[in-house]
């Protein structure tokens, strides 16, 4: 007989995703361990800022936008609440959907904001986004390392302080077991590629030999900004509340019927979980919309009613598009999926292992 596979009562993870284990009490791993959030204080934020300000640099920070939904909200509170003299730049993947690109000229109108757009030769791009993905299944890494090379470059060019991130407690545990960022792992994978040569390399990456350690110290001595997650230092409305804001007073609009992915602003995005999904059995969408429960964000009987949804298509959204930009084939896509997990990952650099390790542990012994 096939043992049934359980599925926590609370959220919707099930025990087919690796590392969820599920009680006798029907409640998972997670939601065991999930405490409400508490913000860090609006107190240490306004101390931040205000040793930026008083550096009395061209900018006092720099906000990189997406066009989605967080990152538009960081930029409000910078420039509306917190009143900061702020640059907000574009990593332009090549993927951006025309609402995410409509929003970010809205909101840079009304707010009177300085913008640069960061975008690389894209038949570059495509070589290096095909090259990760027929050789190490993941392409979302690739685009993530772009945009940490680039603001760090920006930052560093205008010489400013702080670089605030969008990122949300609600994002945490997405199961991405793999290093995706660590630099020596990718020159490993594009080396797999005749196509990609060191110039190019170095074109992408910007600074060829960054790795962790370097980077702290970069960021430490003020070569590099210092990166600010805004949104975990003060309470944040809910996700809808965040929408109808930024709707009134930034002249952003979200995608219709909200799906409740944050990330619409990247085509991309449903092809990537597909994919995640043929590769490891579960995409992101699950443990998303499982944090969004412990969240409060959505009922349970709401995010079921999303996979369910999802399960139902066949093809994710912009699957064509995905598959002639990127010019693979379906032969392409069932090779990637028997791509096995942490593939690449003994070329990791030496140095950001312990690195990590380190940090880990001082992070212990500070709680
Ligand atoms: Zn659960």
């Amino acid at each position: 007989m096939l043992k049934e596979i359980k599925t926590c009562s609370n959220c919707i993870l099930d025990e087919k995703i690796n590392g969820v284990i599920i009680g006798d009490d029907g409640i998972c791993n997670y939601c065991k361990k999930h405490k409400p959030f508490t913000p860090h204080g609006e107190s240490k934020l306004l101390k931040i800022f205000k040793k930026a300000q008083n550096k009395k640099r061209h900018y006092d920070a720099l906000v990189p936008l997406s066009g989605g939904k967080d990152s538009t909200y960081v930029l409000y509170l910078a420039v509306k609440k917190y009143k900061l003299n702020v640059l907000t730049y574009t990593y332009d993947n090549g993927f951006m959907s025309d609402f995410a690109k409509k929003n970010i000229e809205a909101t840079q109108n009304k707010l009177g904001v300085d913008h640069i757009w960061v975008k690389h030769d894209p038949n570059l791009i495509k070589e290096l986004y095909r090259t990760a993905l027929l050789h190490s299944g993941e392409i979302c890494g690739i685009c993530g390392v772009g945009i940490e090379r680039s603001m760090l470059k920006v930052s560093e060019a205008w010489k400013i302080p702080l670089i605030l991130l969008g990122h949300t407690p609600t994002e945490a545990n997405s199961f991405t077991s793999e290093n995706i960022y660590d630099q020596n792992r990718i020159k490993a994978i594009f080396a797999q590629s005749n196509n990609i040569n060191k110039q190019m390399l170095k074109r992408f990456l910007v600074y060829l030999n960054l790795d962790f350690i370097n980077t702290y110290f970069y960021t430490k001595t003020g070569r590099f900004g210092k990166k600010i997650h805004i949104l975990y230092y003060i309470d944040i409305p809910s996700e809808k509340e965040i929408g109808n804001i930024l709707k009134n007073e930034m002249d952003w609009s979200g995608p219709e019927g909200s799906e409740y992915t944050r990330h619409f602003d990247c085509i991309a995005e449903p092809f990537t979980n597909y994919i995640r999904d043929k590769r490891f059995g579960s995409s992101r969408r699950i443990p998303q919309l499982s944090n969004l429960i412990r969240y409060n964000e959505i009922s349970r009987d709401e995010a079921i009613r999303i996979s369910e949804d999802d399960a139902k298509k066949n093809l994710p959204e912009n699957y064509e598009k995905v598959m002639s930009i990127l010019n693979l084939t379906d032969d392409d896509i069932e090779n990637i999926g028997n791509i096995p997990a942490n593939v690449f990952s003994d070329k990791r650099s030496t140095s950001n292992i312990i690195f990590t390790k380190v940090r880990s542990l001082l992070k212990k012994t500070e709680h």
